[in-house]
């Protein structure tokens, strides 16, 4: 066996995936596409249900090759303990539920992914539960809002479509000052990009289906944990069983018992086995991405027809001293917004593309344009998509892998006509 060293994040992300000793040396995880796994005995199952070994009982409990995944996203981003989960909404329902009761509160940066803004503010509110939303790049507003009730605190790295990037390691603090955890989706930024536990954050959650996947081949979501929050017994007495069932890991074991196995937000092994092959080649990707998506803002920049661009890689971005001091070189991730004329000439401007695609997701190798007001947005009532800064003139891009000059010329033509 060669010495253990510590590989460098780039080396990580191809040789992570280790053989179990059960799978004759593959190097990717076989997919193991079954729903339920023989046992030798009934003892061996009674064990088995009893938490005594982490042997596979039922798919929708756990699988091998989700949990291949799991242990893959905990290295990467520095955790102790992750579930993969059917969709990064499924992660983010579970996680914040396994939190709340009715009557709780918890405070979100208002930048948020539209159905993350959607269950916070609307179906939450149905059983009882308050969001406090604040401007999430200054922490007196997150401070402000935090009272007896609230359970944690909720951020984006990078918000959608805000493009705000709050930071971490100060938030964590505030959140820490009132014995509360904090609370990140990762999912624009990626590990590669940005690792919140290490910045303070207590809870990174992902949606698998952009970077980490990569390809637009799967859907998929995970939570990951870290383990030195201290879950007081004054704020969170219905934690008390999992404190003393799993210690640090008390939250993972809370989200997985009460919440993810009975709500079935299982991942499909299928879809774990493709965000693990897409894994491999995160580093390379976002590299690429990142420094395409530069190149793009600035070329936009500098076009006549374009009113303004809003990305945290711009020094003109409120941002972009958070950006440059928490992301270091490496990049400023690849999600830009920019503005036209008006909603007619944005609908022109789509209808020209003739390599970029007209599409509602983010984070694939292929560069994609979307209108937010006309799409996502379209039964937001107008207050709110102002308040979310969601404007008729706006166009949101994902830059893509291809060669940049290309995804330039194809923004040039559609700008032209
Ligand atoms: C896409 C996305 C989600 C939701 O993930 P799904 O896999 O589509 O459920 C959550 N947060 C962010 C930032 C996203 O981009």
């Amino acid at each position: 066996m060669a010495k253990k060293k510590n590989y460098a994040f780039d080396t990580i992300v191809v040789h992570g995936n280790k053989s179990t000793g059960h799978d004759h040396g593959a190097t990717l995880p076989p997919i193991f596409q079954n729903a339920a796994f023989t046992h030798k005995s009934a003892e061996s199952l009674s064990r088995t249900f009893s938490g005594a070994t982490d042997e596979p009982i039922y798919t929708r409990l756990g699988n091998p090759t989700n949990h291949a995944l799991e242990k893959r996203l905990t290295e990467l981003e520095g955790g102790k303990g992750a579930i993969a989960m059917a969709s990064g909404m499924a992660a983010i329902a579970n996680t914040c539920m396994a939190l709340l009761r009715t009557g709780d509160e918890f405070v979100a940066g208002r930048s948020l992914f539209m159905s993350t803004y959607v269950l916070f503010t609307s179906v939450f509110k149905k059983y009882g539960i308050t969001a406090r939303l604040a401007a999430p790049l200054d922490s007196s507003g997150i401070k402000a809002a935090i009272n007896d009730r609230t359970r944690f605190v909720y951020l984006e790295t990078i918000g959608n479509p805000a493009m705000d990037v709050p930071d971490i390691r100060h938030i964590s603090k505030t959140a820490h000052d009132y014995g509360i955890p904090l609370i990140v989706d990762n999912t624009l930024a990626t590990p590669f990009l940005c690792r919140p536990l290490e910045l303070g954050a207590d809870v990174v959650i992902h949606s698998t289906t952009k970077y980490l996947g990569g390809h637009g081949a799967s859907v998929g979501g995970a939570v990951i944990v870290g383990d030195s929050f201290e879950w007081d017994k004054k704020r969170f007495p219905d934690f008390e069983p999992f404190v003393q069932r799993k210690g640090s890991l008390a939250l993972i074991d809370k989200i997985w018992r009460e919440h993810h196995i009975n709500f079935g937000t299982t991942q499909s092994p299928m879809d774990a086995y493709l965000t693990l092959l897409g894994i491999n080649t995160l580093s390379l990707r976002m590299e690429r991405h990142f420094a395409n998506a530069i190149k793009v803002a600035n070329f936009l920049k500098g076009h006549p027809k374009v009113k303004w661009v809003n990305y945290p890689g711009l020094e003109n971005s409120p941002s972009h001293a958070t950006a440059v001091k928490q992301f270091g070189k490496k990049g400023f991730g690849a999600l830009l917004t920019f503005g036209l004329a008006d909603q007619d000439t944005c609908f022109r401007f789509i209808d020209n593309l003739k390599l970029i695609l007209n599409i509602a997701n983010l984070g694939d190798c292929r560069t994609m344009a979307i209108h937010p007001y006309s799409t996502q947005y379209v039964s937001f009532d107008e207050a709110t998509r102002r308040n979310l800064s969601i404007t008729p003139d706006m166009i949101r891009l994902s830059v893509g892998i291809e060669n940049p000059s290309d995804i330039c010329d194809d923004i040039a033509h559609a700008l032209e006509e």
